[in-house]
């Protein structure tokens, strides 16, 4: 058996193709595509010796979850390699919109309405349209970030008034319970408003969140190991 040089030099690689394995059994299971599912690799508090690696490896969607440290890693990573798309996954500040949105190419945290205004005008300033998520709250823990439930429906509606692209919803389960119930929520809410794209599972879930119909699942540790 002949293996490609790369996957035995680079643990980056053996790490992608164990996380792509277990996204296509668990998309089999639910007879979905695994082409389908995104995997979003998260490369926060990574060096660019770190991200290079899996580019070589052939990933090309990574996952950020602040403004400045995104700012200062990846406009050389991405002159090199113009094929990556780059996720804003955390929590953002309506005065880094602006920034926000001249850097990265989706969304993953629109979770209010003052952020919403920032996004749309910084969207209008660019003229640049960036697919967002709303992130929602499932749980009741605002120090996460996301919109409450009861919110959403306003949330939503004022993104499409301004013409923000609706992407999904996305959502972080809270820590130490079964994921499987949230995640199935977070599913019945987007179907509920019409939208397909469900932005769950993280190192610990993802398997689990493909199952439940994740098209976009946010991998950290299980590709390059625990962060320091
Ligand atoms: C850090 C982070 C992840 C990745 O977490 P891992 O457990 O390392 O896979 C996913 N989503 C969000 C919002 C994060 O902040």
């Amino acid at each position: 058996m002949t293996l490609p040089a790369d996957a035995l030099a680079s643990p980056a690689a053996a790490r992608l193709a164990a996380v792509h394995d277990a996204i296509a059994i668990a998309a089999a299971d639910a007879r979905r595509a695994a082409t389908d599912v995104t995997l979003i690799a998260v490369s926060k508090t990574q060096e660019a010796e770190a991200i290079v690696p899996l580019i070589a490896a052939g990933q090309c969607h990574f996952g950020e979850n602040r403004v400045q440290e995104a700012a200062t890693k990846w406009p050389v990573l991405r002159d090199a390699h113009p094929d990556v798309t780059l996720h804003m996954i955390g929590q953002l500040q309506s005065n880094k919109a602006e920034d926000a949105v001249r850097l990265f190419d989706v969304i993953h945290a629109l979770d209010r309405p003052s952020l919403l205004t920032a996004l749309a005008r910084s969207m209008d300033k660019l003229d640049r349209r960036l697919p967002c998520f709303v992130q929602v709250d499932l749980a009741g823990e605002p120090h996460k970030g996301g919109c409450p439930v009861p919110q959403l429906t306003a949330l939503l509606a004022a993104a499409r008034e301004a013409d923000i692209p609706l992407a999904g919803l996305m959502a972080v389960p809270p820590v130490g319970l079964e994921p499987a119930p949230w995640f199935a929520l977070l599913a019945k809410l987007a179907d509920d408003h019409g939208l397909t794209g469900l932005s769950m599972g993280m190192s610990g879930d993802y398997a689990t969140a493909v199952r439940i119909g994740a098209t976009h699942v946010r991998v950290g540790t299980a590709l390059f190991g625990e962060r320091g």
